[in-house]
């Protein structure tokens, strides 16, 4: 039994050695005509500044974490946004959607034309293409969601409109 295991190691690591050749020999024939594969990344945590949402844009105190930009490969921004009780976002729409994960607390949302709808941490929002609505805090409890927003190549993705009232905060 023994001798099978170490027979099966050896075929092993023969199957190893012949596959490394392989991609060695691979590699130095694609070396004169391919750039050499882009480098992983890592951006580390604490190295991207908290930045606070614009007034012309956001009622009340909402804070947004950059987590990724939108790159070629992957053309969609995402971002930690905290909502303290009682803020929200302007109406707005995505040109590409957007979704939204609820982290923690509980918030709110709507669309235009319908009604406000509770979400809590594990809710997944889809927002279609330019589908009108806002998103935010409840009245008395904060809201973090991570959003993952489609950018276009120009890089937009919202376009702001007027902001959310009190009255239509409010209306349930
Ligand atoms: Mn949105």
């Amino acid at each position: 039994m023994s001798t099978t295991f170490a027979l099966s190691l050896k075929t092993l690591r023969m199957s190893i050695f012949a596959g490394l050749a392989f991609i060695i020999a691979a590699g130095a024939a694609d070396g004169q005509t391919k750039a050499p594969p882009a480098s992983q990344e890592i951006v580390r945590a604490g190295t991207q500044p908290s930045l606070q949402g614009p007034a012309d844009f956001f009622t009340g105190r909402v804070r947004v974490d950059p987590v990724w930009p939108a790159n070629a490969n992957i053309p969609a921004a995402a971002g930690l946004t905290t909502f303290e009780p009682g803020s929200r976002s302007a109406w707005h729409t995505h040109p590409r959607g957007q979704r939204l994960l609820v982290i923690s607390g509980v918030g709110l949302t709507q669309e235009w034309g319908k009604p406000t709808q509770v979400i809590r941490p594990g809710d997944v929002v889809w927002c279609p293409p330019g589908v009108k609505h806002w998103h935010g805090a409840g009245p008395t409890t904060a809201m973090t969601h991570l959003h993952v927003t489609g950018t276009e190549p120009d890089g937009k993705n919202i376009t702001w409109m007027e902001k959310v009232s009190d009255e239509q905060y409010n209306a349930r």
